[in-house]
């Protein structure tokens, strides 16, 4: 592949004609929010200045709720081949590239590693030519912005300026018409009309998403609700979600906001909307593009692959369901044979509180026709089951679309789509074993595993030049295109040199990140310590609590024999909760206070100290990860279905400290027993213990430790005598416990010990430290993404 660049003068005309559009006489006269724009659209003028890249193979149609892009000014510098040389040029003018980038916002258009899952495989597939187009929405706010009041989460609007967002395109060739409600109409024998109430329009905004040097842009797709014709509140009645008391309001609102959940499912009906929008949008827009490519409808399925980012765009099989029966006219069986080749269905969850079910009135008042076929799909299905299993009520229960009032979207994906994935490889082997066994039973090859994978572009390329550096002077060939050439820095584990620089610069990150949180939170960190970091959104399952009472447990222990052997620690956390999630938020004040208490305690200086940084979102990653010793991935086993931020710490050279769950797992395996922590219960005895009986009361009366950390945060400065202020988060812990918090604590308790214990060898740790690096290169998304192509799209 030709390397691109970029010379000072073809940058220069650029700089220059933007003098004339800001009205200014020389770039030196730029701010450096002009120089971000400058930077943006004037490259993006040139990288599109290239020919288009042929295509391939089958096209991924790449369909989901959420892309957490981060920014994009840096990454699409550095995959286009810019990035040095507009350092350079930028130089000239005094001007630190580094600053331009501080200027961009990121566009939060998601909530967490789902979404970030969905960037990442964006990267990959144009680094590896796979041809794709995303398809998204276009919210007018993304995730909100949170900050904290007395400890407390408040969360404001997060305007992220769509309208002037450098690196999109309005791209009005590609406008879509969507309906909805209305009534059905019987046409003849088995043909049916759709009369539909209302039509929205929805507006094609295009984001460049450009592969690493080769030539390769394609669009992610995000679609914007936009219409004259306002709605009846009364009719879509969601007035507490849009904070309105008019009930006449405008088609815009649909994508104005990125629901806040993560794991969660939302239920009202304006998601419902959102969800169908962004599905008729985009098949549709499949569709022109088939047909303008030359292909005919019969090929559909050997063209078009439509991946499914979780139950979120399930809509999307009874939309193109219609179309081809409504609009093109097809039978049902030739309808039913493109579909069932087209979909595939990733599943991200098996938290049953996340798995997406529709009030079925709801479903039907909003899209009639739909639940129409929705309805047949079960009815056939029915017949199917009641041949392989008999008529028993108690299968039929577990497997049905339509059941008890609900639409079950997982079910309608997995009775539909042609492969079902997990995200790792416990997760896979659970959704067969435990989610979704009958369905295993009746489609015994539908069932697949894809490891997640991060993009090492942004990971570590650009959230770590100096390893990067280091990287590139060692290996000698670009290991970003090929991520398991990281096994060549293995024999470097011993090589003094190496290890001496590999340790400089995981220092120095650590002192940038020391001045960040010097910065936002005014306090000093010692920057020989363990830095522990624990960054995720807040969720019960995650277990930040978990950290929590270890971090006062440690606290009282050092309170109370202050000449012990500790090993200092700064124990970083950052992530949001949904805003409706109370006991989260309820952690998140609790973690707040008691690093209050810490931070405060003169005793505490440079042994003890905890820094929670506000609005995590993918920018603050990119600054926090590189800095990490270690890193929390404590989920209780067989609740977090892989995990991506336990990859992007462990290739930046954070030693794990987790449970068996997830994508951890494979870290393990991968990396060495000897060279992670893992600790407590796994699926088999979280498993026994339930079946036993789970007491937690008994854990808190049994272990002092555990009963003094609790009870820390019933009385004193921490709750400002208010024994209740976490009344949410304890009585949980101790009267259900659901994620077993109390029956880890000791284990958990006991691998920190050891954690601290290890970082003493400060040789052995680099050692680990170094293997970490090395050894999982297999967390690459392009190896991702080869698998989605050998074990799903482009199987024969
Ligand atoms: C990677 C990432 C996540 C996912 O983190 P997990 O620890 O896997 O839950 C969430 N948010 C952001 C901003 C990320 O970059």
């Amino acid at each position: 592949m030709p390397q691109q660049s970029i010379n000072d003068k073809a940058f220069d005309n650029i700089a220059q004609k933007y003098c004339r559009y800001f009205d200014v006489q020389s770039p030196k006269q730029f701010t450096l929010e002009q120089w971000y724009r400058v930077i943006a659209e004037g490259t993006l003028e040139l990288a599109y200045g290239k020919p288009a890249a042929k295509k391939s193979s089958r096209h991924v149609n790449y369909l989901s709720m959420e892309f957490l892009i981060g920014r994009l000014t840096g990454n699409n510098l550095m995959n286009l081949g810019y990035y040095d040389a507009i350092k350079a040029y930028l130089a000239n003018y005094d001007v630190a590239l580094v600053d331009v980038l501080e200027q961009e916002r990121d566009p939060a258009l998601g909530n967490g590693g789902l979404g970030r899952l969905a960037a990442c495989f964006l990267d990959s597939m144009a680094t590896l030519g796979q041809n794709a187009t995303g398809y998204g929405l276009h919210y007018q706010y993304g995730l909100f912005k949170q900050s904290f009041e007395d400890g407390m989460q408040k969360e404001c609007a997060d305007v992220w300026s769509r309208n002037s967002y450098p690196w999109h395109r309005y791209n009005p060739s590609k406008t879509q018409n969507i309906s909805f409600g209305g009534k059905i109409k019987l046409i003849k024998d088995d043909k049916y009309a759709w009369e539909p109430k209302l039509t929205i329009q929805g507006k094609a905004f295009d984001l460049p998403i450009v592969g690493y040097k080769n030539e390769v842009i394609q669009p992610l797709r995000l679609w914007q609700a936009d219409s004259e014709q306002s709605f009846d509140l009364a009719l879509f009645n969601d007035g507490k979600f849009l904070n309105a008391d008019k009930t006449i309001v405008n088609a815009t609102a649909l994508t104005q906001v990125l629901y806040p959940n993560d794991n969660h499912k939302a239920g009202q009906k304006l998601r419902l909307m959102q969800q169908y929008f962004h599905c008729a949008c985009s098949v549709a827009d499949i569709l022109a593009r088939h047909f303008a490519e030359g292909h005919a409808l019969k090929d559909f399925a050997k063209y078009q692959v439509i991946q499914l980012n979780d139950t979120h765009p399930t809509l999307a099989i009874p939309e193109l369901m219609r179309v081809l029966l409504d609009e093109h006219d097809l039978s049902w069986d030739e309808a039913w044979e493109i579909c069932s080749h087209t979909f595939a269905y990733t599943n991200h969850t098996l938290l049953p509180e996340a798995l997406e079910q529709w009030d079925q009135r709801l479903f039907k008042q909003l899209l009639p026709r739909h639940f129409q076929i929705v309805e047949k799909i079960n009815n056939i299905f029915h017949e199917k089951v009641r041949s392989e299993f008999g008529a028993n009520p108690k299968v039929w229960e577990k497997l049905a679309i339509l059941f008890d009032y609900r639409v079950r979207m997982a079910n309608l994906c997995v009775v539909t789509c042609f492969k079902v994935n997990g995200v790792a490889q416990i997760h896979s082997d659970l959704v067969v074993s435990d989610l979704f066994p009958e369905y295993h039973k009746l489609f015994p090859t539908k069932f697949c595993n894809v490891t997640n994978g991060i993009t090492p572009r942004r990971w570590i390329q650009q959230a770590n030049p100096k390893l990067s550096a280091l990287l590139d002077k060692t290996l000698k060939k670009d290991w970003t295109k090929d991520l398991e050439l990281l096994k060549g820095v293995e024999q470097f584990v011993d090589d003094a040199a190496f290890r001496e620089e590999y340790r400089a610069i995981k220092h120095h990150n650590k002192v940038v990140l020391a001045d960040e949180i010097q910065r936002t939170l005014g306090f000093t960190v010692n920057t020989d310590a363990i830095f522990d970091i624990q960054i995720k959104r807040f969720h019960e399952y995650k277990r930040q609590h978990l950290n929590l009472l270890n971090i006062i447990a440690t606290y009282q222990s050092l309170k109370a024999n202050p000449n012990q052997d500790y090993t200092p620690r700064v124990f970083v956390f950052a992530g949001k909760a949904a805003p409706g999630y109370y006991l989260a938020k309820n952690i998140i004040h609790a973690i707040n206070n008691v690093a209050d208490v810490i931070n405060n305690d003169k005793a505490m200086k440079d042994r003890l100290q905890v820094a929670f940084l506000p609005d995590y979102r993918v920018s603050l990653a990119e600054k926090i990860i590189p800095a990490a010793d270690v890193s929390e991935q404590i989920s209780m086993a067989g609740k977090e279905a892989s995990g991506t931020g336990n990859m992007k710490l462990a290739l930046n050279g954070a030693l794990t400290l987790g449970t068996l769950d997830g994508a951890n797992v494979e870290i393990a395996e991968m990396v060495g027993e000897e060279n992670v922590f893992i600790f407590g219960h796994t699926v088999e005895s979280v498993r026994k213990l339930l079946a036993k009986g789970y007491k937690p009361r008994d854990y808190y009366k049994r272990d002092p430790v555990l009963k003094g950390a609790m009870d820390f945060l019933t009385k004193g400065k921490v709750c400002h005598g208010d024994k209740h202020m976490f009344k949410l988060m304890l009585d949980s812990l101790l009267k259900h416990d659901p994620f077993l918090v109390l029956a880890d604590f000791d284990s958990y308790v006991k691998a920190q010990q050891k954690v601290g214990e290890a970082y003493l060898n400060q040789d052995a740790w680099l050692r680990s430290a170094i293997l970490n690096t090395a050894r999982l290169g297999t967390f690459s998304s392009d190896r991702s993404i080869r698998d989605y192509q050998q074990r799903i799209w482009l199987k024969k």
